[in-house]
């Protein structure tokens, strides 16, 4: 097939193009080789556009543009849009941005696959573990709940466990694709936003959608220059620079960290399996790790001494938990999740000792947050 991946010199993208080139389909990417992502110089800079640049039809350009989207569209059989802006913490301050290109590059995809004449028969969008905001809880009563945002003074106290309708007692379970959407961020609105415009206008104009809801997905590849976002990137990055790493709450926050292999099999089964058509699928690994667990394993796997400081800093947004439930697409797509988070821990701390990693300016994100009374 011709596949058209937006945001495919990424680090999902580029995984995600050099697997389905392998596999005898044939890859254009969009892509405007943003610096955040990619540095000042993405030619000689960048470790993911230059694994791409010679194995796919590459154009660069935004989302935003019409006139880049009319480059790319003919011709193809699937648009797998995965640019965006991805910074949750950033997303909070650059809100017009961030709704500009994430809302906005997907009302221009649809428009022009609405009103122009092409071939395109399947779209594929990344959506997000974020539209669920805080995860799935069981209360005493033995009904599920969905807790809301945690105030500013009950994170000031100290008070980091969730609670709902005065109930502390509550019990984390998975999240599956019937859960409460109700994102904490502008990003998870923007991603809310994004799933929810293609997967009602696919089917109208004849075109086949389908939404992936990645958990946090970390690897070889993945940005080590953008500080907004990737808390392994970030955590690796101080340890490598004998930085101490300010673990925020009381670092028993959790998320599913799912391996880049698992995340690119999952998302190939969705643009080749017919199943998937029409579907919303969570993919993760369905295991919660929690943050001092990760700054562990990386202070490990770099064999550094690493210092930590719990501190109870936090930002105002953060959810407490959230893991996948996978029994959907487990059923639908036969994906089983196979990379363990040891293992993946040892894989990705491998690639990065084998990267000349620039010192990043973590602290100036952090400021920019403190600065607009998002973080404490
Ligand atoms: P990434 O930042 O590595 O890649 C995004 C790519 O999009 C970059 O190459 C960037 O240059 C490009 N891009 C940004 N703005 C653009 C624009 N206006 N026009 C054209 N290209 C643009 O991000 P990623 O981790 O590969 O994420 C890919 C997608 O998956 C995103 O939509 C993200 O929201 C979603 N997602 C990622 C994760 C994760 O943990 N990585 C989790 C959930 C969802």
């Amino acid at each position: 097939m011709n596949i058209l991946i937006t945001g495919g010199a990424g680090f999902i993208g580029s995984s995600l193009a050099l697997q389905l080139i392998a596999r005898g389909h044939s890859v254009t990417v969009l892509d405007n080789l943003s610096e955040q992502i990619h540095g000042a110089d993405a030619e000689t800079g960048s470790f993911l556009f230059q694994r791409i640049k010679d194995k796919v039809q590459f154009v660069k350009g935004d989302v935003c543009n019409e006139a880049d989207w009319k480059k790319v569209l003919p011709g193809q059989d699937v648009v797998v849009h995965l640019a965006a802006e991805t910074g949750t913490g950033q997303s909070m301050y650059l809100i017009r941005k961030y709704t500009d290109v994430n809302i906005g590059g997907t009302s221009l995809m649809l428009d022009l696959l609405a009103n122009g004449n092409y071939d395109v028969k399947k779209v594929v969008i990344a959506s997000s573990r974020a539209i669920y905001g805080e995860g799935r809880y069981k209360a005493g009563d033995g009904t599920y709940v969905y807790p809301g945002s945690r105030s500013k003074e009950r994170l000031s106290a100290g008070k980091f466990d969730v609670e709902y309708k005065g109930d502390e007692n509550l019990q984390l379970v998975a999240t599956d694709e019937e859960s409460k959407i109700h994102p904490t961020s502008v990003y998870g609105i923007t991603k809310q936003v994004q799933e929810q415009m293609v997967m009602t206008v696919c089917p109208s104009i004849g075109v086949s959608p389908v939404a992936f809801r990645y958990q946090n997905v970390y690897g070889p590849g993945q940005s080590l220059k953008n500080p907004y976002t990737g808390i392994l990137s970030i955590f690796s990055n101080l340890i490598k620079h004998n930085q101490s790493i300010n673990i925020f709450e009381d670092g028993k926050e959790s998320r599913d960290f799912v391996f880049i292999d698992d995340v690119v099999a999952a998302t190939v089964a969705g643009i080749e399996m017919k199943e998937a058509d029409g579907e919303v699928f969570n993919v993760g690994t369905g295991v919660a790790t929690t943050v001092l667990e990760v700054a562990e394993a990386l202070g490990n796997g770099y064999g550094n001494e690493t210092s930590l400081q719990i501190t109870g800093d936090f930002r105002v947004g953060d959810i407490r938990h959230n893991y996948a439930d996978l029994t959907k697409i487990q059923q639908k797509l036969g994906f089983v999740p196979r990379v363990s988070f040891a293992e993946g821990i040892a894989r990705f701390t491998a690639w990065v000792n084998e990267q000349e990693v620039a010192l990043i300016d973590y602290t100036k994100s952090l400021n920019e947050m403190k600065s607009k009374g998002l973080m404490k």
